[in-house]
């Protein structure tokens, strides 16, 4: 390495230090490392001082180790060399969206009696691009081809359903409605007599059975390391919003508006009144506004800003508490058992 060359990450690798490890996220490809925070440490010092002049610098033990945290960081091409690292100043953690809602939940049983129309007008209206279908019970084959139709000709792009089995529902008939339905995303058939993972290649589908039962929403908010989802997208919001309600809205079986389905507060039953006056209530939105930076605990999670987040179990009546079902402990960087 030339005399005034720095080893700087690249713009979308980002770090983050927690209580005992940290974490380099590459919101690029989408993967993320977990490291010592004295590798934290290193890239800061790296930023600012020349290669060989910091390996100078570098005496004793330490400086085996700093060799080693600078092959780690090229060798898993996370960062590179340069004269001027002034030309790739860091990327921007700012989180814009342009609507007021980004995602919906609706949730159906079988004494369900929505005005589907106006839901999804309003949705549309509200420039939503995600709608979970939550039902609990098992819809017909034409109940749910007439919800698929009436989103056609809204702005929704992404559908994830939820849906309890019954033997209608193979993978041959979920192959036929993503193929007609393109905005089906992701569809989790669950009571199913089989745990099977299923990937339908040509519409770019998801197909998931479970044997779990859901019979109401207490399977929502589980912590689980499969679920983190190193993005850009993510990792912005986490950074300023709450990452799970942030623009997030939600009708539940009986009507009720709500953040979320699990939430025990609604602001009113749909029909009485409109999706956009609740979204503009302060008390709405007051959520919102909960980062992970502010939850305890998880305050000092390197995984904070790929994990989504949960209000509605919390570990303790306290708003910003720990999400209950959360195995994790940052302070000894290990997954424990949930009581
Ligand atoms: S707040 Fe919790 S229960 Fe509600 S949608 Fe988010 S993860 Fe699920
Ligand atoms: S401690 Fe918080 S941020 Fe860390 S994994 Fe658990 S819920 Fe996610």
């Amino acid at each position: 390495m030339g005399k005034d060359e720095f080893l700087i990450l690249y713009p979308v690798c980002k770090t983050v230090r927690g209580a005992r490890r940290g974490m380099i996220c590459d919101l690029q490809n989408l993967s993320y490392h977990l490291v010592p925070n004295s590798l934290i440490d290193i890239i800061d010092q790296l930023s600012i001082t020349p290669v060989d002049q910091l390996y100078q610098e570098t005496e004793g033990e330490e400086k085996p180790i700093l060799a080693e945290y600078i092959n780690f960081i090229i060798s898993k091409r996370l960062g590179f060399v340069t004269a001027s690292p002034e030309l790739f100043p860091p990327l921007s953690d700012m989180f814009e969206y342009p609507s007021l809602v980004s995602n919906a939940i609706i949730s159906i049983d079988e004494h369900s009696a929505h005005n589907y129309k106006l839901i999804f007008s309003e949705l549309s209206e509200l420039n939503c691009k995600g709608l979970e279908l939550r039902f609990l019970n098992t819809p017909g084959n034409e109940e749910l081809f007439n919800l698929l139709t009436l989103i056609q000709n809204t702005r929704i792009q992404s559908i994830d359903l939820i849906i309890k089995h019954t033997e209608f529902l193979t993978p041959d008939f979920f192959s036929k409605l993503t193929g007609q339905f393109r905005r089906l995303n992701y569809i989790q058939v669950h009571s199913a007599p089989m745990n099977e993972e299923i990937e339908i290649k040509d519409n770019y589908s998801f197909l998931r059975y479970t044997s779990k039962c859901i019979l109401d929403h207490s399977f929502c908010g589980r912590i689980n390391e499969k679920n983190f989802s190193p993005n850009m997208m993510l990792f912005t919001e986490s950074i300023h919003f709450n990452n799970c309600l942030n623009k997030k809205i939600s009708i539940d079986e009986r009507g009720k508006i709500k953040n979320c389905p699990s939430m025990t507060n609604d602001f009113g039953q749909h029909g009485n009144v409109s999706l956009i006056k609740v979204i503009n209530d302060k008390n709405f939105s007051a959520l919102w506004g909960i980062t992970k930076d502010q939850v305890e605990i998880c305050q000092v999670c390197e995984f904070r800003y790929i994990c989504i987040d949960c209000r509605a179990y919390r570990s303790t009546e306290s708003i910003t508490s720990k999400p209950l079902k959360c195995a994790y402990n940052p302070y000894l960087a290990q997954w424990e058992t949930l009581n």
